[in-house]
C-alpha cells in the first residue's frame, strides 16, 4: 500500500482509506471482516461520522475486537454550538472506544452563518480545541461541499486537515488541495468515484485522483469485500492511467453533467417517507447503464414512489449541490410510473 504524509498532522496514511457510510447497512459480524480485510490490505484511515447511524459503533466495535493499534480514525460532528458539540463528542467517543480520536471534524458546513457560529464565542470549535488540550482529540478539520468556505477555512489556519469531494466529474477540488498542500493542511478526498455514479469507471476515478499528489487519501465508501479488494489493490500496486483511460473516464464523467445525486443524502428525513436518493439511482440504473428490468423490479419495492412527494422543499434546503431534487423526482416518477 503506498502511503502519503496527511499534512501538519504528520499521519503516514494509506491513499485509499476508508469511507464509514455504506458500513450502516451491515451487521456486526459483516463489518468485523470487512474491517479486518481493510487493514489486511493496508487500510489505515478509517472516516465515519456521528451523523452516519451505526457506522461509528459498529467500526469501534470491530476495532476493538481486533485489538488493531496504529489506525487513524476520523469523525464528524454536525454540531455548531458547544454544547451541541460536547453532545455528539460523548456519544462518538463511547462508540469509538478509544483514548484519542486522530481527527474530529467539522461535518459538512455548508454556509458563512454555521461557519461563525462554529468559530463564534460559544461554537463547537471552543469545545473543539478543550478536548485537544485534555487529549482526547488529536486533530482539528473540517468538511464541506462548498468551495468558497473552504477556501475561507484554508486561510484561517485553524485546520489540520480539509475533506472536500474529488472525483472526475467534480474538479472545483483540485486548486483547493493545491491551497492546502501550500499551507501543510491534509487532504482527504470524499465521493472519490462521484457517489459511486462513476460505475464503470470507479477504479479508473481513483486513480485519476490519486495521481495527483496533493492529494493524500481518497475514502471511497465501502461495505462488501468485492469493493475493499478492488479499491485496496490500487494503492497496492498503483499503476497510472493511461491515455485512452483517463480519455474513456473523463467522456463518461462529462455525459453525468453536474446535475446527478451523489447519494450523500443530506436531503433527508422527507416528509413523506421517500427514499429520494435511492429514487436517483434506479433513475441512473434505468436510463444510462441499460439496467431496465433491474430498476423497475427495485423500483417496485419501494414503500414510497417518487409521485407521492408533496413538494414541500425541505429536501431542497438541505442539498449541497442545490438540485432541483421536486422536478427531478417528477422525472423518475414518469419514467417509472407514466411507462406501465
Ligand atoms: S419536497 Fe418531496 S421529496 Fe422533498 S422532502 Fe418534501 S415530500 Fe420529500
Ligand atoms: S439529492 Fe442532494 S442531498 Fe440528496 S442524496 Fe442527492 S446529492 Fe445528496
Amino acid at each position: 500500500m503506498e502511503y502519503r504524509r496527511l499534512g501538519k498532522t504528520g499521519y503516514n496514511v494509506s491513499i485509499i482509506g476508508f469511507g464509514g457510510i455504506p458500513i450502516q447497512q451491515n451487521t456486526q459480524e459483516e463489518a468485523d471482516l470487512l474491517i479486518k480485510t481493510c487493514i489486511s490490505q493496508g487500510i489505515n484511515f478509517i472516516d465515519t461520522a456521528r451523523g452516519y447511524t451505526v457506522s461509528e459503533e459498529l467500526i469501534g466495535n470491530a476495532l476493538k475486537k481486533m485489538n488493531a493499534k496504529d489506525i487513524y480514525i476520523a469523525t464528524k460532528t454536525m454540531g455548531r454550538t458547544y454544547e451541541a458539540a460536547k453532545k455528539d463528542f460523548e456519544i462518538s467517543y463511547k462508540n469509538l472506544g478509544r483514548e484519542t480520536i486522530d481527527l474530529y471534524q467539522f461535518h459538512n458546513i455548508a454556509k458563512i452563518e454555521d461557519y461563525n457560529t462554529v468559530m463564534g464565542e460559544n461554537g463547537a470549535m471552543k469545545f473543539f480545541k478543550e478536548m485537544q488540550k485534555k487529549g482526547y482529540i488529536r486533530e482539528i478539520g473540517l468538511s464541506s461541499h462548498s468551495a468558497d468556505l473552504m477556501n475561507i477555512a484554508l486561510d484561517s489556519g485553524e485546520f489540520s486537515t480539509m475533506q472536500f469531494p474529488i472525483n472526475a466529474v467534480e474538479s472545483q477540488g483540485f486548486p483547493l488541495i493545491e491551497k492546502a498542500k501550500k499551507f501543510d493542511i491534509g487532504t482527504i478526498a470524499m465521493k472519490p468515484i462521484a457517489g459511486g455514479v462513476l460505475m464503470n469507471h470507479g477504479k479508473e476515478s481513483l486513480k485519476y485522483i490519486l495521481e495527483n499528489k496533493n492529494l493524500d487519501v481518497a475514502i471511497p465508501g465501502m461495505w462488501s469485500l468485492d469493493e475493499v479488494m478492488t479499491n485496496t489493490s490500487i494503492g497496492n500496486n498503483f499503476i497510472p492511467l493511461s491515455d485512452e483511460e483517463k480519455a474513456e473516464l473523463l467522456e463518461e464523467a462529462k455525459s453525468l453533467g453536474t446535475d446527478f445525486c451523489r447519494r450523500c443524502n443530506y436531503c433527508q428525513p422527507c416528509r413523506v417517507g421517500i427514499n429520494i436518493s435511492q429514487m436517483f439511482t434506479l433513475d441512473l440504473y434505468k436510463t444510462k447503464y441499460n439496467l431496465v428490468d433491474w430498476a423497475e423490479a427495485r423500483y417496485d419495492t419501494e414503500k414510497v414512489k417518487a409521485d407521492e412527494c408533496i413538494k414541500c422543499g425541505d429536501c431542497e434546503s438541505r442539498c449541497p449541490y442545490h438540485l432541483p431534487i421536486i422536478n427531478k423526482l417528477e422525472g423518475v416518477s414518469e419514467r417509472f410510473e407514466g411507462a406501465r
